[in-house]
């Protein structure tokens, strides 16, 4: 019970619990829960360490896979991935790697990759919608706000990370843009790897901060210090105000084989990476010949892991 008792996970609040802190006329109902944030960094800093002190793994940095070919024929191998290097001093080497196994969990890639791979009769129907995070220094009245979700409906979000700083979403702007297509756009990369321009910034940044302050006013005194920008992804197509559209719950995993060797691994959900891992292994062993080539996606940064 990692969030105690079940009878007392959540309690329906009085208005007056909440009246300070929050807009009561936006609020039909008011409910706490026994949620608890998770420290992501920390945990990612823990993963990142576990995977590269394994001494099975071999960790590459700053390797973009550019494609995969299946090799009809080959005896040796079934699949080549080639890889651009990213060097120390900036320049870009190409590289190949030849394999037999490969766990494709390149997230809003993988689509694109397992065509180049020669899976396009697997593709499936998903969105990829961009999304952004207003990072805040909070004002000290805000400090001690519990973290909040305002649903069920395009609303709001405000996450009190505990160093004076929150996260914040205010669905109408940080739903950026939503895609179907196989590859995301090329401006949908530039905000993913590049950041927004100063005016992009200054338009997100304040259209966030004013929304959600319909919902809690004194954010408007927040000071703004970042944009986080990810996508999430959806099977099917999403309608962001229809409450009955199946992209809310996203309450099932997204790993499959695509064919003898080859797994996608969507992660369709953070909280969901050991089921995938599970899911994962499990194809994996059903399939194990001899040489094994596997991919491990992690955070924000790209590892290839071999
Ligand atoms: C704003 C936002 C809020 C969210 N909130 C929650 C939440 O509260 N709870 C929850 O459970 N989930 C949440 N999610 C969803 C969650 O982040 C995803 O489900 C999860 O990150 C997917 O994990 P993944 O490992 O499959 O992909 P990612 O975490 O995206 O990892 C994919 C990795 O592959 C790398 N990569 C991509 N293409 C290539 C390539 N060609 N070559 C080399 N590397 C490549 C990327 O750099 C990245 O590091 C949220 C997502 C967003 C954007």
């Amino acid at each position: 019970m990692v969030f105690g008792h079940p009878d007392k996970f959540y309690r329906i609040l009085e208005p007056k619990e909440y009246e300070n802190e929050v807009n009561i006329g936006n609020v039909v109902l008011g409910i706490e829960t026994a949620e608890h944030l998770l420290n992501w960094k920390k945990f990612q800093a823990h993963l990142e360490c576990c995977v590269k002190s394994h001494e099975n793994i071999s960790v590459y940095e700053r390797a973009e896979l550019a494609g995969a070919e299946r090799l009809h024929g080959d005896t040796e191998h079934r699949f080549k991935l080639n890889f651009n290097l990213e060097m120390k001093n900036g320049t870009v080497h190409h590289s190949t790697v030849h394999s037999d196994y490969v766990v494709n969990s390149t997230w809003h890639e993988i689509e694109k990759i397992n065509g180049s791979a020669g899976f396009s009769q697997n593709l499936i129907s998903r969105t990829n919608r961009l999304k952004v995070l207003l990072h805040v220094r909070l004002p000290d009245s805000m400090l001690n706000f519990h973290s909040m979700f305002f649903c069920i409906g395009a609303f709001c979000m405000f996450s009190n990370l505990g160093d004076g700083t929150a996260l914040v979403s205010y669905a109408p702007v940080t739903n950026i843009n939503m895609s179907t297509e196989v590859s995301v756009s090329t401006d949908t990369l530039r905000l993913l790897t590049e950041g927004p321009s100063e005016k992009e910034s200054i338009c997100l940044s304040d259209g966030i901060r004013r929304g959600a302050a319909t919902f809690i006013p004194e954010i408007e005194k927040a000071e703004v210090l970042g944009l986080n920008f990810g996508i999430v992804q959806t099977l099917g197509t999403v309608n962001l105000h229809d409450v009955n559209s199946p992209f809310h719950k996203r309450a099932y995993f997204g790993v499959r084989s695509e064919s003898a060797g080859w797994i996608s691994n969507p992660c369709m959900k953070l909280l969901y990476l050991l089921e995938n891992g599970d899911i994962v292994k499990t194809l994996w062993r059903n399939s194990l010949k001899k040489i094994v080539t596997c991919e491990i996606r992690s955070g924000w940064l790209p590892y290839t892991v071999i």
